[in-house]
């Protein structure tokens, strides 16, 4: 299969907050990439903004470094680095202040796409996007880019909205919400609406229920203060999960656009009904005697009640889903970095052979990570002689091998700053959208607060607390193995 390489408009791409870690790791690799591929223009430019005062020629240095560091894929990519590095320049700005600002105005063309990534913490959010105007740099043809959090609830949230559309149209703005830039996380809009097959079983009627787990086998290690203010349901359920729920669930929209595909989402988050607290459990890592450092130690704070575990039952109140639950799950520390959706369908309504001890019944399984792939798992008859006995195999497809040998893997950062420059706000997330989730999550964090509950205590390495297998067991079903 050979991968299509359209070349984007010229830009001018400018990232606050370029010497950052995002920046480093995913932004300009991601950018880097698009270069080798050969679908950035000669003539786009990448401005590196931060604080600290350096020259171009320095900037130029700290970027290769990065480079080297984090994007060669093939041996051949080192030979374009230099020609990268001639369209890389720095301008210092201090985001909070006045310093630097008319220099950057003076770098930027006014016939090329101009994008705003602003790669710093949200409390600079608002007064970058105010200063752009000042300054006279939000035009017609600028765009926006902010990174998750999107506030922490929706008085936070409404407020950076209404920051930003203060300054620049909601067409303008780009909320990153970088599952959504994953190949199979598209390809499951792929699967619904490109193939007939699926549809007619996608409901109530032959879908059991749904897993989404999206596990990580790291802890909160450095960034334990950050978290301690957030939780699993801030940090991922709210977004996230919620994405890969609302993709699972959403009615066919009318067209693959932004607005239509949105819209979609939108109406399911809308149709939540309000979660009940005996269907979510929250998790705590603690110390093992593998795990030397519990959460507790990381977040500094000897009696913190914030979650690093969630697993939860959600109700999608339509008539496509009445009757199917979806059972979300997102943890640190367990025992794999591993992110899929699991559909899970009915049994035959009659079933004529001998019971199959351990049959689990048909299920879809989209993986995210790692292999990112599509999974069939369905009943045969066991091969050889002695009478009829069922066995469960799966259709296993991995994109890496199915589309080997021009299958182009991107990473989900490539491809979203290649359609912001484009234009193409599908996979984004729209204010509205960003709303409707933390006004479903709101009153579940107001719950939690205000009761005196203890997160229950997991150990690393393991599936999450005992009462996360309860949610499902007690209802007869029971969660995929993590990894
Ligand atoms: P970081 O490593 O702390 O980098 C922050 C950047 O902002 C630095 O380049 C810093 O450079 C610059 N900066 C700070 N204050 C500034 C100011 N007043 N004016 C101009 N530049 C300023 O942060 P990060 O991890 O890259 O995260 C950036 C954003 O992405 C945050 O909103 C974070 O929540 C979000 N995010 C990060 C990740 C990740 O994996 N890192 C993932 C998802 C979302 P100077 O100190 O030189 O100014």
């Amino acid at each position: 299969m050979v991968s299509r390489v359209i070349p984007v408009a010229p830009f001018d791409l400018v990232v606050f907050g370029a010497t950052g870690d995002l920046a480093r790791r995913k932004i300009i690799p991601g950018l880097f990439h698009r270069f080798v591929v050969g679908q950035m223009p000669k003539d786009a430019r990448l401005i590196g903004v931060a604080r600290r005062e350096m020259q171009s020629s320095e900037f130029r240095d700290f970027i290769r470094d990065s480079l080297l560091e984090f994007a060669l894929r093939a041996p051949d990519d080192k030979e374009q680095l230099d020609a990268f590095l001639d369209v890389v320049t720095y301008v210092c700005v201090d985001a909070a202040g006045d310093t630097g600002w008319t220099e950057l105005q003076a770098k930027l063309r006014d016939d090329a796409v101009r994008a705003f990534y602003l790669s710093v913490a949200p409390a600079l959010f608002g007064e970058i996007a105010d200063r752009l105007s000042a300054y006279g740099m939000a035009t017609p043809l600028s765009r926006i880019v902010v990174e998750k959090p999107f506030g922490k609830d929706l008085e936070t949230a409404q407020a950076l909205n209404q920051t930003l559309r203060r300054n620049f149209a909601e067409e303008q703005i780009y909320r990153i919400d970088h599952y959504l830039g994953k190949e199979t996380v598209q390809n499951l809009m792929a699967l619904r609406f490109a193939n007939s097959l699926w549809e007619p079983l996608w409901n109530a009627t032959h879908i059991d229920h749904v897993q989404i787990t999206v596990s990580e086998s790291l802890g909160v290690e450095g960034r334990g203060e950050y978290y301690d203010q957030s939780g699993a349901m801030r940090d991922m359920v709210q977004n996230h999960l919620m994405q890969l729920l609302c993709l699972t669930a959403m009615e066919p929209p009318s067209d693959y656009n932004p607005d239509a595909v949105r819209n979609e989402k939108v109406k399911v988050i809308s149709a939540l009904k309000p979660a009940l607290p005996e269907d979510i459990v929250r998790g705590q890592y603690r110390e093992t005697p593998g795990n030397k450092d519990s959460y507790r130690d990381h977040a500094k704070d000897p009696h913190s009640r914030t979650e690093s575990f969630v697993a939860m039952k959600v109700n999608v109140g339509n008539w496509r889903w009445s009757g199917t639950p979806f059972y979300l799950r997102t943890g640190k520390k367990l025992r794999a970095r591993s992110s899929e959706i699991a559909v899970v369908f009915r049994d035959p309504p009659h079933m004529i052979f001998p019971k199959m001890e351990g049959r689990r019944g048909n299920a879809l399984i989209i993986r995210l990570q790692p292999d990112e792939g599509i999974t069939l798992r369905t009943t045969i008859k066991e091969p050889g002689p002695g009478g009829l006995r069922l066995a469960e195999v799966t259709l296993d497809m991995t994109f890496a091998d199915a589309l080997a040998g021009g299958g182009d893997t991107q990473d989900a950062y490539e491809r979203l700053i290649m359609d912001v420059i484009r234009g193409d706000q599908t996979l984004f997330m729209r204010g509205d959208e960003v709303e409707a989730a933390w006004n479903w999550v709101d009153p579940i964090n107001a719950a939690w607060e205000a009761s005196s509950r203890e997160p229950e205590k997991y150990d690393a390495g393991g599936s999450g607390p005992e009462d996360a297998l309860m949610l499902l067991h007690r209802e007869g079903r029971r969660w995929r193995e993590i990894g």
